[in-house]
């Protein structure tokens, strides 16, 4: 019987599964075999490739340097060091190349008011024009990303146009979560949601999330917002590019690439998440699972 989505959730966020797998060298060249389809490589050198490489094709990029569930203060420090680095190289790189970041990265469990700084401090490095988008965790860090995300984009110094957010739709609470967001004037890149959630927290996959997903994205055009189509399904991005016109696509690096390129001819702009690093054994977990449907 083939393993499903929420057993393989399970595995992507078990510290000690991928130690298993990464403690015997055969099996982790199996898996990073598999793995490499999504990530750009391990070097910061294999993102800008890659991003240069969709730039050719016409395609934007977000680079994200992998990494979660940072617990000590150090780290954090190392890795908005390394970010506040990435911001200022976007200089060399073509225009449409932006970053990409998880809060958790970045200490949000150690001390959420550091984060913020963190996170203020790359914003602030970025080269005009460009963006940091913040990725949606887990249920449980939800109020803690959006509390981050509204503090840096309220600053005075005026850092929203620099920033964006993710909203899943499969969560009950994404509704309100839009409209702050919006209300501040932040990119949203609206996914239908990778985390397996209770009931009460969130939708099912399937059904009920595509519904949501379509309702939050007319919502989302009627507001004005600026907001981009995180998704590789089909279906619900012809029946938005059709109802709402041409808007952002962004896909993940190695999910459906044969549609980037008729999205190009079609005058969609498009963008690629591109991770790279060290730590892609859970991210590739994730998307194992999602390759799974329901
Ligand atoms: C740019 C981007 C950023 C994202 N950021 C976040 C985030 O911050 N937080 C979060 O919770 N989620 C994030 N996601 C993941 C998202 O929530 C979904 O879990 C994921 O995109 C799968 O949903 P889907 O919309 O593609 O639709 P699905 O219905 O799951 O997939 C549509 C079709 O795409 C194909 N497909 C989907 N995934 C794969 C795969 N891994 N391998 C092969 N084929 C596949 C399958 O054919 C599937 O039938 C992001 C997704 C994108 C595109």
């Amino acid at each position: 019987m083939p393993v499903g989505r929420a057993t393989l959730f399970r595995l992507a966020t078990s510290t000690r599964f991928e130690r298993t797998v990464r403690a015997v060298a055969p099996a982790e060249r199996h898996a990073w075999r598999a793995a490499s389809r999504y990530v750009a490589g391990i070097t910061l050198a294999d993102a800008w490739q890659v991003a240069n490489w969709l730039h050719a094709k016409g395609i934007d990029a977000s680079v994200d340097q992998f990494g979660e569930l940072v617990t000590d203060a150090a780290t954090a420090e190392r890795v908005a060091a390394d970010y506040v680095r990435l911001a200022v190289g976007l200089a060399q790189q073509p225009d449409g190349v932006w970053l990409s970041i998880d809060l958790s990265h970045l200490g949000l469990d150690v001390d959420r008011g550091r984060c913020a700084d963190h996170f203020r401090a790359i914003a602030d490095a970025l080269p005009p024009g460009r963006r940091i988008q913040v990725g949606a965790e887990d249920h449980d860090r939800a109020d803690a990303i959006l509390d981050c995300v509204l503090a840096v984009a309220g600053d005075r110094n005026g850092l929203a146009d620099r920033i964006g957010a993710t909203v899943q739709a499969n969560l009950h609470r994404s509704g309100d979560d839009l409209d702050h967001l919006v209300a501040a004037g932040v990119h949203v890149r609206l996914v239908k949601g990778a985390y397996v959630e209770p009931p009460e927290r969130a939708l099912p996959y399937g059904e009920p999330t595509d519904i949501a997903y379509l309702r939050l994205a007319h919502r989302l055009a009627q507001a004005g917002a600026n907001f981009s189509l995180a998704t590789h399904d089909g279906v619900l991005r012809e029946a938005l590019l059709a109802a709402l016109g041409r808007r952002p696509v962004e896909q993940l690096l190695g999910v459906r690439p044969e549609t980037l390129e008729d999205l190009v001819a079609g005058g969609v702009p498009v963008r690629v998440y591109v991770p790279y690093g060290a730590e892609w054994f859970r991210y590739w977990m994730r998307r194992v699972a999602e390759s799974r449907g329901a």
